[in-house]
């Protein structure tokens, strides 16, 4: 085997990023009507979970190229869909506890992501989570989604101190597993944050190009042989 370790993505990797999100952010809604908060816009609550996907979509985007902090952009973008949205700031504290409250709950898995994580444990490989978030949220989600029992270890930036794409946290992730850069490879579906990231730190990558209908039983194949 050329690995020993596989660094997973999580979100758009191993768990759907978007259904995970609406499912969240309809929750967070029921929280605001259960408050009695109402915006003074018209839009349905399909047009507020499409500007509530633009502006989070837009921080996060971002944050990738070093503009926020993962911590800075988890809170920004409530306040700025709660004060785009037309809710009253009050709401801004009840709708983000909601969201994160539920998202950690959310587990909607990417086709092929049990088996593929089935199959490398199988062939020996040690596997880590590496993800931009909170420790707590993402195992939480890993757990609801009964894949986190597969992970030796979890690697989320929050907890690492830095995000990826910086250096550094691949540079903590491999100190704590105990491993050298060119023993392990990184599987994620975004080139700047998970290509490029683990490649700069000397760490070969695996890009999961969701978009045109990448498969992981087939970006695995290559871990197999
Ligand atoms: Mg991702």
């Amino acid at each position: 085997m050329r690995y020993k370790a596989v660094f997973w993505d999580i979100d758009d990797t191993l768990l759907d990023y978007i259904p995970c999100c609406r499912e969240a952010f309809f929750a967070a809604m029921n929280e605001l009507r259960d408050k009695h908060y109402v915006p003074d816009s018209l839009l349905s609550e399909d047009e507020l979970f499409d500007l509530f996907f633009r502006i989070s979509g837009r921080l996060f985007s971002e944050a990738k190229h070093g503009l926020h902090t993962i911590a800075e952009v988890m809170e920004l973008y409530p306040a700025e869909f709660i004060a785009s949205a037309g809710y009253p700031d009050e709401a801004v504290e009840p709708f983000k506890h909601a969201f994160r409250t539920a998202w950690g709950k959310t587990h909607t898995l990417v086709p092929g992501a049990r088996e593929a994580l089935e199959a490398l444990r199988g062939k020996g490989y040690r596997l880590f989570a590496a993800s931009n978030s909170f420790g707590h949220l993402q195992r939480s989600r890993l757990r609801h989604a009964d894949i986190l029992h597969y992970f030796e270890d979890t690697f989320i930036s929050m907890d690492i101190g830095y995000d990826k794409p910086d250096i550094r946290f691949y540079q903590e992730s491999l100190r704590r597993a105990g491993l050298q850069p060119h023993e392990v490879v990184m599987i994620g579906d975004s080139m700047t944050t998970d290509i490029l990231g683990a490649q700069a730190a000397g760490i070969d990558a695996l890009f999961f190009d969701r978009r045109n209908n990448a498969s992981l039983p087939e970006i695995i194949k290559c871990l197999l042989d």
